[in-house]
């Protein structure tokens, strides 16, 4: 492990650097990794934010976005970039299975590895971490990071601002989250003050729906929905077809368990997904039901206490009637 000074020693001087998040990158892995670029940029560091996969149009805006480089579009020079880098900031995740084919080239660099995250169970691949699972966004800890770490708050810029905001919001779900702590809001207080617009941010991200995505979401909620009111429970399950048929891009099934967990007396909410060669499962819940704990025993998955996710091999019906049958397991706390 690196000791602190080290670090603020290492990164006084230009430096090249490799930033990646998680694989499908959310509103908090995009926010949080382009506003340490744009702080990194202005200490003269040669940095390079890289993507694993691509990610929906309403996050595409931020600063610096035309800068991100997507694993998959060009994999080799990827791979120079992370074989020639210094410094490898790991954001939003600490297991490198989470980046894909990425996590291979990682694991084997010789670069320091520096992870900002919140999420349960940190593995050892890196060198320096700043980890909290009780900060709300990992956009949260790169603002403590800058300032309390680095000694840097005059370099939040309005760009850095604007990111950090970003995941802050979205990973609070629009500060409504527990953990939307009072010193959430005094960061969130001095991104507005460095410039970041948040009623523009909120428009940008929230109020720019494709319109297949508003009608998926019509369908989702007329056709897909079951609500097992003996468990406190309710379904979204859709096909392959389902999203063929609308045009639904990976990212634009985001946010729509949440609809399923907004019913009344509803506890526990499961998104689940036929894709391509997988099933995918997201689950989100109130209070004291273990949605991580559901994913990683039966779903080879995992994430945070109320919002947690998991994949199987087997069939749409399969996977839904398997959660169907946990649900006994959980009866006590489901209907609390
Ligand atoms: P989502 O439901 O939005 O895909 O994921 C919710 C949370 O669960 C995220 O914080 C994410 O990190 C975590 N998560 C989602 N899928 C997986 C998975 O397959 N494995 C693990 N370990 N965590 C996951
Ligand atoms: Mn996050």
């Amino acid at each position: 492990m690196l000791d602190t000074a080290s670090l603020v020693e290492l990164l006084a001087q230009p430096q090249k650097i490799v930033i990646t998040t998680h694989h499908k990158p959310d509103g908090d892995a995009i926010g949080s990794s382009l506003g340490l670029y744009n702080y990194l940029i202005q200490q003269g560091h040669h940095a390079k934010v890289i993507s694993p996969t691509d990610y929906p149009e309403y996050f595409n805006w931020m600063p610096g976005n035309e800068e991100v480089m997507i694993y998959t579009d060009h994999p080799e020079e990827a791979a120079g970039l992370i074989n020639d880098a210094k410094i490898i900031f790991c954001l939003d995740f600490n297991a490198l299975s989470r980046i894909n084919e990425m996590g291979e080239l990682v694991g084997k660099s010789s670069a320091v590895k520096i992870m900002i995250d919140h999420h349960l169970e940190p593995t050892d691949f890196d060198d320096y971490r700043c980890w909290n699972i009780n900060a709300c966004a990992t956009a949260q800890l790169v603002y403590t990071f800058i300032v309390d770490v680095l000694n840097h708050k005059e370099l939040v810029n309005k760009d850095v601002a604007t990111c950090l905001y970003v995941g802050i919001m979205t990973d609070s779900a629009s500060f409504h989250l527990p953990n939307t702590t009072a010193d959430v809001h005094r960061i969130t207080a001095n991104l507005i003050e460095a410039g970041a617009v948040n009623w523009r941010i909120y428009d940008l991200v929230y109020n720019n729906s494709p319109e297949n995505r508003l009608r998926f979401l019509g369908l989702c909620l007329s056709e897909k929905l079951e609500v097992l009111h003996e468990y406190n429970t309710a379904i979204i399950a859709v096909t392959k077809n389902d999203l063929e048929k609308y045009d639904i891009k990976t990212g634009e099934t985001e946010g729509i368990v949440n609809y399923a967990l907004s019913i009344a007396g509803i506890r526990l909410a499961a998104f689940i997904v036929e894709r391509k060669d997988v099933v995918k499962l997201s689950l989100r819940s109130k209070g004291e039901i273990p949605a991580n704990d559901i994913c990683k025993r039966y779903f080879d998955g995992g994430g945070h206490y109320n919002a947690a996710g998991g994949h199987s091999a087997d069939s749409l019906d399969e996977v839904v009637n398997k959660f169907k049958l946990i649900l006994p397991l959980y009866k006590k706390l489901l209907i609390k």
